[in-house]
């Protein structure tokens, strides 16, 4: 088949399909149907890439010339970006065809999804059996998209575990990268420290491919590193014998349930099997990364937030009194509940008196728990551990505990706080839910992460 026929089934079936979903925001079929036919020209000009035609769909937090996006809020409703995020430039440059931008909690701040202003997300796991289930967040629609078979990849990102964790409770694969592996550049930023685009996929082979096009030095984002980018689909096959796997023991307590830690102990057998081995190690910080998390990630939302003040872009409140009253009410208006909290604390944590109480003292926790990290991986060279404390909730279970809803990252946050990379990979069922096994390395390992991942896939 022609890339735009491909292109114009999936459409077709997005469009029938996502109804039960609510994993897009926008579907952008004329843009889609001309990618596509780009695609047929480069295919017959010989200049074909492995991604040329391919369907798939950007969370809506990359910039995407001439297609909306609302990075989930009412504040960008209308927003249209005249330019692309390096990643979305990448994507389009190798060939892929978009097909549009996915679902997220409001400005990528949650664990469900549910904070969307276009609505909530459902996970097709566990549809038609009692409530319905999250797909986790805040990439909750690249990760049901790619559950429900919509697209077979999409992109992420991860402030906190925003890939790992929707990926978890859908049963996909997602990477978060090294910070400054993948280009942050037009990419709507919550916590600059810690956010970090990835692959969201079915396989590591998939994720592996999405890196190819994804990772890469650039010039318009001062974070992002010059180094060279692997093939990474080259390493997929090396054997894991000698490979040493540590298992933080913080992240086996009692925060997890029986039936979750059989289902990852599982999964390192497993390993065991294929000749690795495994040893405990542990990172006694690990227990304070929620709460320098929430400090460090609100103090930057802020300042980054700061941005929408109905002068530019964006929403814009009707007929403001003058400047201030067009300030407030924009602001008051456009933001949700969750995003206006993490304004608030995010502001205070700043503020005079209380920035080296609160925003210094995290800083220096967060140091701690990088150097936990950087300790163990002298010792052994992956860490693995379970990626959520259970499967996917029920909608609606959390969104009134806004502390529940944030410890659904105990076991993914601190790997932002350290800069690493890590993966989400599907390893079993609970209560016919899939959980995940988390994979973590030490800094720009992300081919041996997807090596260990494809070899128990
Ligand atoms: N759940 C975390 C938060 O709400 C992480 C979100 C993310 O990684 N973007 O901040």
């Amino acid at each position: 088949v022609s890339s735009v026929e491909l292109a114009q089934q999936f459409l077709d079936r997005v469009k029938r399909e996502d109804e039960k979903y609510n994993s897009f925001i926008t579907v952008s079929e004329e843009q889609a149907l001309a990618e596509a036919k780009a695609a047929d020209e480069m295919r017959a000009a010989g200049k074909a890439t492995p991604w040329t035609g391919v369907p798939f769909a950007h969370k809506d937090i990359f910039c995407t010339n001439g297609v909306r996006t609302t990075c989930g809020s009412k504040m960008l409703e209308n927003f249209v970006p005249p330019y692309d995020a390096t990643v979305t430039a990448n994507f389009r440059a190798a060939g892929a065809v978009c097909l549009g931008k996915t679902n997220m909690d409001e400005f990528a701040m949650g664990s469900s999804s549910e904070s969307s202003y276009y609505g909530a997300t459902t996970n097709p796991w566990g549809l038609g059996a009692g409530d319905k289930r999250v797909p986790g967040g805040s990439s909750g629609g690249s990760a049901a998209a790619v559950a429900a078979r919509l697209v077979p990849a999409a992109t992420g990102t991860d402030t906190g575990g925003s890939i790992r964790q929707p990926a978890a409770l859908c049963g996909i694969t997602g990477l978060k990268p090294t910070y400054g592996r993948v280009s942050r550049y037009g990419m709507i930023a919550f916590a600059s420290s810690l956010d970090q685009g990835g692959p969201m996929a079915r396989t590591a082979e998939d994720a592996a491919l999405m890196m190819n096009v994804m990772a890469g030095h650039d010039p318009k984002d001062s974070t992002c590193i010059d180094r060279a980018v692997p093939d990474y689909t080259a390493t997929l096959n090396e054997p894991l014998k000698g490979l040493k796997i540590g298992l933080p023991k913080e992240y086996f307590s009692d925060q997890l349930s029986p039936a979750m830690e059989e289902q990852v102990r599982n999964a390192i057998r497993e390993y065991e099997k294929l000749g690795a081995t495994v040893k405990e190690v542990s990172l006694p910080n690990a227990k304070l990364a929620i709460a320098a998390y929430y400090v460090i990630a609100p103090a930057e939302a802020s300042a980054n937030l700061s941005r929408f003040d109905g002068v530019r872009y964006g929403y814009r409140c009707e007929d403001p009194k003058d400047l201030m009253d067009m300030y407030t009410r924009t602001r008051a208006e456009g933001f949700g509940s969750e995003v206006k909290r993490r304004i608030l604390v995010g502001t205070y944590a700043l503020s005079h008196g209380y920035y080296d109480a609160y925003y210094l003292q995290a800083q220096k926790v967060r140091r701690l728990i990088q150097q936990d990290f950087l300790n163990a991986f002298k010792d052994v060279d992956v860490l693995m551990s379970p990626v959520t404390p259970s499967p996917a909730f029920a909608q609606g279970e959390k969104t009134t505990d806004p502390v529940a809803m944030y410890l659904e990252d105990v076991f993914t946050i601190a790997i932002n706080l350290a800069g690493i990379p890590a993966m989400s990979v599907p390893a079993g069922f609970v209560d016919g839910l899939p959980v995940g096994l988390q994979i973590i390395g030490d800094h720009f390992s992300e081919a041996r992460l997807l090596n260990a991942a494809h070899q128990f896939q």
